[in-house]
């Protein structure tokens, strides 16, 4: 999984090459997503795939990695995996874009070299939550478990396990 991708790349040329570029991107890489996560070592196993869909050239992929992000109810972190198979058109205009008449996303590519990195970044993106929260209601067992410790501190001392033994000691005397 070290195998270098390329950052920048022509999307026309791959699909045309019918290209594969499989390989790891470190998180770190990734200014914008490791604003977002709450660790950024680790790394983004992807595959793309670039060929052609009729005439329409298309870039299709998957991601795989696993997220530190924070839960945004207890702010702790927490792992969130993510298995992201996406699917693009490749367009040259706007127009072109709402035209598309495959089901897939467009790619606007002007003929000027597109970031690579920036296209997975895009699309985990997209694939995260807007409010990541743990699947278990994180604060309930937080605050319950606080309340049980109040309980436990305000019980009165005559009922604490270690005074009894100790008059049970004092009668045995
Ligand atoms: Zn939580």
């Amino acid at each position: 999984m070290s195998d270098k991708l390329p950052d920048l790349i022509d999307p026309l040329m791959l699909a045309e090459r019918r290209s594969v570029l499989s390989g790891a991107i470190n998180i770190a890489a990734l200014e914008r997503l490791s604003d977002v996560v709450a660790e950024s070592d680790g790394y983004i196993e992807v595959e793309v795939v670039f060929g052609k869909e009729g005439k329409r050239p298309m870039v299709s992929g998957r991601i795989k990695t696993t997220l530190a992000i924070e839960c945004q109810s207890c702010l702790l972190p927490m792992p969130w995996p993510l298995d992201i198979a996406f699917k693009l058109g490749i367009v040259s205009s706007i127009d072109e874009a709402d035209r598309l008449e495959i089901d897939c996303e467009p790619l606007l590519f002007n003929g000027e070299k597109i970031s690579l990195n920036g296209l997975i970044e895009d699309e985990i993106l997209l694939a995260l939550p807007d409010y990541p929260k743990h699947e278990y209601d994180c604060m309930i067992r937080r605050s319950s478990k606080n309340s049980d410790y109040d309980q436990q501190d305000s019980q009165p001392k005559a009922d604490n396990p270690f005074s009894v033994l100790a008059k049970l000691k004092k009668t045995g005397e």
